[in-house]
Parts: structure tokens; C-alpha cells; sequence
């Protein structure tokens, strides 16, 4: 573990197992420095564990860089289910999962993310108060996509603005990987600002849904790396910009909701020398998380919520000046400033 490519000094990773149920889960916290560990939770059929160990360590890191650059009393975990979020839930796993978060004793707070809906949520919460993004409760803050497709959509316009010096979208070309939760709400964000649409997903039926509301042009999912777009907005999984990706992309922004973006750091320094502008994804998608964030705070209010989501857009104009005058990488502009602000925590 220790000398694991993707172990950055992480404070626990946890493996659960309940044969019973088939529950086979990783938890990673990878801080609590600034507070409890948040993210949310992910299903997927990986291949192999290691997959799984590798998707746990990076999304856990990247959740403390998020709740870093959201100004959040957050630190950074994720949970990995290793299942097929279609054939394999039931009640019991999502028991089992609950037991797993609660012995931990509120090092780490749960949630959706791929593959994962509120009703499996209400399923955990019998186990554990651990856990938000809940449908019923005093302070239950529901799907978090809906706010995390706003401040994709608010960041969108942000580049633009450093790009094209003008933030306004219609008109603009946009090429938008996935519309599920996030990419869908985001397309209707998207083209009621008048934007063109180009989509692609591999689900059908999703894609059927977003063209019918939008009027957007379906893409097939390899074809959308070669769209002639201005943005290129990926909210599906991550690693998607990569050498077999790169030099496809002919957009001047990416900025999109998908973890993880970058395969590899090197790919943030390689969109910088193709003088492609890109939003941290870490920095762009918080909005889930600061949803996430009222209900751990025991009391939700849409209004706080839209507050930090102001501060998260010019946090990210700030990443985005800083990384143009500097002639930096945005990314590497933003680690910065997330490891400072994690680094310069009070000790709790
Ligand atoms: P989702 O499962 O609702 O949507 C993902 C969509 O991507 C699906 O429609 C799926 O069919 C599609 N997809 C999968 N592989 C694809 C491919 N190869 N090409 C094109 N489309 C493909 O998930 P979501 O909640 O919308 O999350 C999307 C991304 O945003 C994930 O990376 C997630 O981690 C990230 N994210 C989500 C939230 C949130 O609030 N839900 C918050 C922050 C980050």
C-alpha cells in the first residue's frame, strides 16, 4: 500500500467484506485535517481490486482537494463499491455498507456519486447518521447533481470568459461526455442560455431524454474527442483526457463535472501547451459537495448553499487568473493552494 502509486500519505484505507450480501467496499480517507472526511460513494464493476484500490485512493485525495478549494470543515474520503450498480444492490448490501461507515465513528461521511441514488442512501441511514444527500430528514439535501450542474455551468462561463473574453454562451459550440445526473442538468443550463449541443453518452436512453428537452445533436461517444466545439465538457468517468484523447480535443476550455479528469499530472501541462484552458475538475464540480455539506451541518439552507457556491466560482477564476499571468497550469495551481489551505489547518 505504502509505495502504491496513487497513496499520497492517506490516513486509512479501510476494506469491508459481508459475504452474506456479496458487499465488497474500500473506504479511503485521505485527510481529516481540515474536519471529517466527505465524499460520496461509488459502485462500479471493476476488473480487479486493484482498479478499485486505485479509483479509492484518487477520488479520496481529490475529495480533499475539493473541500479544500470550497472553503469546507471537510476532509477528504470516498467509498468504492465493487458491484454492478444494475444486477447486484439489495437492501443487505447497502446494510452492510451502512455497519462498514459506522465503524468508523464519523471519521467519514457518505453520499451519492456514480452508480449510487437516494433511495440507496435512505437504505444506509438505518446503520448509520453518517451519511447525507438524503431524501427525508430535518436536514435533508436530496440529489446533489442538480447543484453540482450549476456550478459546472457558472464555471463554464468563467473560462469563457478568460478564453474568448466574453462569458456569454449562446452560440458557443458545446460537446458535452455523459448526461447522466450532472451532464443532464447541465445541458438544460446549457442551451436554455441559447448554447449548441453536441452529446454522447452510451447509455440510449439518456441520451434520447437530453436530445428531446434540449434539441442537442447526439455524438457517438468515441466521435465526441473529434467535436468542433469550443468547450469540451466532460461529465462521465475519469482519466478521459489522455495521449489517445489529447490531441483530438479542438475545444479551447474543458471544464466539466467528471472526476479525475487528467490520466496522469502530465496531462494538465500538455492542455496548457496546446493553450487549452482547464478547469480543475476538483475546483469546478464542488457544488455536490457543498449541498452535501448544509445537511452534515444539521441544518440545510438553500441559501447558504448558493453563498459558497459564489465563493467556489471565484475561487476558480482565481486558479484560472493565477495559472494565465503565471503561464502555469491551472492544475498545478490549484494543488497548490488546496495543499496550503490543508496544510495550514488548526490541529483538531
Ligand atoms: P451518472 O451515473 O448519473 O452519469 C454518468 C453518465 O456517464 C451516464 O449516463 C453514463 O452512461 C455515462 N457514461 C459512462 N461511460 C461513458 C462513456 N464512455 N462515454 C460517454 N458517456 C459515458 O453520474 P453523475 O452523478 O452524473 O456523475 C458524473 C461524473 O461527475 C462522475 O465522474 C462523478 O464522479 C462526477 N461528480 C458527480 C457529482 C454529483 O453531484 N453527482 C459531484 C461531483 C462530481
Amino acid at each position: 500500500m505504502f509505495d502504491h502509486p496513487s497513496y499520497d500519505h492517506h490516513e486509512g484505507v479501510h476494506f469491508f467484506e459481508d459475504e452474506t450480501s456479496g458487499f465488497k467496499a474500500i473506504i479511503a480517507i485521505h485527510s481529516t485535517a481540515l474536519g471529517p472526511a466527505a465524499g460520496g460513494c461509488r459502485m462500479w464493476n471493476y476488473e480487479t481490486g486493484e482498479q478499485a484500490l486505485r479509483d479509492a485512493l484518487r477520488l479520496s485525495q481529490g475529495m480533499s482537494f475539493k473541500n479544500a478549494m470550497a472553503g469546507l470543515p471537510l476532509g477528504g474520503g470516498k467509498a468504492v463499491i465493487w458491484g454492478n450498480s444494475k444486477t447486484d444492490k439489495s437492501p443487505a448490501l447497502f446494510e452492510a455498507f451502512g455497519r462498514a461507515i459506522e465503524s468508523l465513528n464519523g471519521d467519514y461521511y457518505t453520499a451519492e456519486d456514480v452508480g449510487i441514488d437516494t433511495s440507496d442512501m435512505a437504505i444506509v441511514a438505518t446503520q448509520t447518521s453518517y451519511v447525507a444527500g438524503l431524501d427525508t430528514g430535518a436536514a435533508a439535501s436530496g440529489d446533489p447533481s442538480p447543484v453540482t450542474a450549476t456550478g459546472v455551468y457558472r464555471g463554464i462561463k468563467a473560462c469563457c470568459e478568460r478564453a474568448f473574453g466574453n462569458g456569454d454562451l449562446s452560440g458557443r459550440t458545446i460537446a458535452v461526455q455523459g448526461v447522466g445526473s450532472v451532464g443532464g442538468y447541465l445541458c438544460d443550463h446549457l442551451a436554455k442560455e441559447g448554447a449548441k449541443l453536441l452529446i454522447a453518452d452510451i447509455d440510449q436512453d439518456e441520451l434520447n431524454a437530453v436530445a428531446g428537452r434540449t434539441g442537442a445533436e447526439i455524438v457517438a461517444p468515441e466521435a465526441i474527442y473529434d467535436a468542433e466545439a469550443d468547450v469540451f465538457s466532460p461529465n462521465a468517468l475519469g482519466a478521459i483526457l489522455n495521449p489517445g484523447t489529447l490531441d483530438r480535443l479542438k475545444a479551447k476550455v474543458v471544464a466539466g463535472g467528471a472526476n479525475n479528469q487528467l490520466a496522469t499530472p502530465e496531462m494538465g501541462e500538455a492542455l496548457r501547451h496546446k493553450g487549452i484552458l482547464y478547469a480543475p475538475d476538483y475546483v469546478i464540480n464542488g457544488g455536490g459537495i457543498i449541498n452535501v455539506a448544509a445537511e452534515i451541518s444539521g441544518e440545510y439552507s438553500r441559501d447558504w448553499v448558493m453563498s459558497k457556491l459564489d465563493v467556489m466560482i471565484d475561487t476558480l477564476g482565481q486558479v484560472l487568473d493565477e495559472a494565465l499571468s503565471a503561464d502555469e497550469p491551472t492544475y498545478l495551481v490549484s494543488e497548490r493552494i488546496a495543499r496550503s489551505r490543508i496544510a495550514a489547518a488548526p490541529s483538531r
